[in-house]
């Protein structure tokens, strides 16, 4: 006689959740540049990115993003947008610079009012890493200082301290701010080249990678989870053409570090298992979360190429 069916159902132990790692891509304003920014071969002018002798109706305006990363060891903010004194003294703020990049920064897009919409106070950041240290990318500083722990390449530090004119940096951003250095170790003697990168957590999830070439100290952050990863470039790109077509931006440090650091973003680019490229300034970058699964079965509710936001159109 055939067994009745329980009228019980077995339940299989309780699975733990799988860990997630979020990442908020957050619009910090906006910055108005001359269109030799993204691509110097528009103009003759070597200078033309500088936006001098330029008309200002050609200006084009980009969106300025941060990211925050939220991993289940801590959180890593990267970048942290203008300086909120461009809202009131610009060329103070800026000083010469404000004639190559004009800022916009709405109120709510400072770095520590997006926090604050997420309910996250500076002290609770980990580490905030620099990508470089133009003001767009280091003038919020001063509303994170008491995160954690603030760091910037060794390189971008020293030249953006020098004051040299091809890096014009200021370096109010971070006075009486602690910002500690660090450089990327050598490649194995006789081993195979590899990137040289810093594991922020020691478990390859969070790696700061080498992007210098649009300035001299420029990194980018591979973040990989569930086999998928992310790629956070900063300025070394401005939108895919310069990596899928090898175009220049206008302000590059170091044309063939540039070139090279380019080709190293394209071939992470058409890797099957890269998610997406997010460049500081790429139009086609929604403010978006970004959430990888262990599994492997992400949700981005983004797109990878061609999405503008409509807030961006301006
Ligand atoms: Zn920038």
């Amino acid at each position: 006689m055939p067994a009745r069916p329980s009228a019980r159902v077995r339940k299989s132990p309780a699975q733990p959740a799988a860990p997630k790692l979020k990442i908020h891509v957050l619009r910090c304003g906006k910055t108005g540049v001359d269109p030799a920014v993204l691509d110097r071969d528009i103009s003759r002018n070597p200078l033309a990115y500088t936006g001098l002798f330029r008309p200002m109706s050609n200006r084009i305006w980009l969106p300025v993003r941060a990211y925050l990363i939220e991993h289940p060891k801590g959180r890593v903010l990267i970048n942290t947008g203008w300086n909120p004194e461009v809202r009131n003294r610009p060329l103070y703020t800026l000083g010469p610079m404000l004639y190559c990049a004009t800022p916009y920064l709405p109120v709510g897009e400072s770095i520590r009012e997006r926090l604050r919409a997420l309910d996250l106070s500076p002290d609770m950041l980990d580490l905030v890493l620099l990508t470089h240290l133009e003001s767009d990318a280091a003038g919020g500083l001063c509303e994170v200082r008491k995160a954690k722990k603030i760091a910037v390449h060794r390189d971008e530090w020293i030249a953006a301290n020098a004051l040299i004119p091809r890096y014009n940096v200021n370096s109010n951003n971070w006075q009486g701010i602690r910002v500690r250095t660090f450089t990327f170790p050598e490649p194995a003697l006789g081993g195979q080249p590899e990137t040289p990168y810093r594991d922020v957590f020691g478990d390859g999830s969070v790696c700061v990678v080498p992007l210098a070439g649009r300035t001299p100290g420029m990194v980018g952050v591979r973040v990989t989870w569930g086999g998928k990863f992310v790629l956070i470039v900063g300025d070394a790109a401005y939108f895919e053409d310069n990596w899928n077509l090898l175009t220049l931006p206008g302000p590059s440090f170091d044309v063939l570090d540039s070139a090279l650091t380019l080709d190293y973003i394209r071939t992470q680019s058409k890797d099957p298992n890269c998610l997406c490229i997010l460049a500081s300034h790429d139009p086609a970058v929604q403010p978006d979360l970004i959430e990888l699964g262990l599994r492997a079965n992400f949700f981005y509710s983004g797109n990878r190429t061609n999405r503008v936001d409509p807030a961006d159109k301006e």
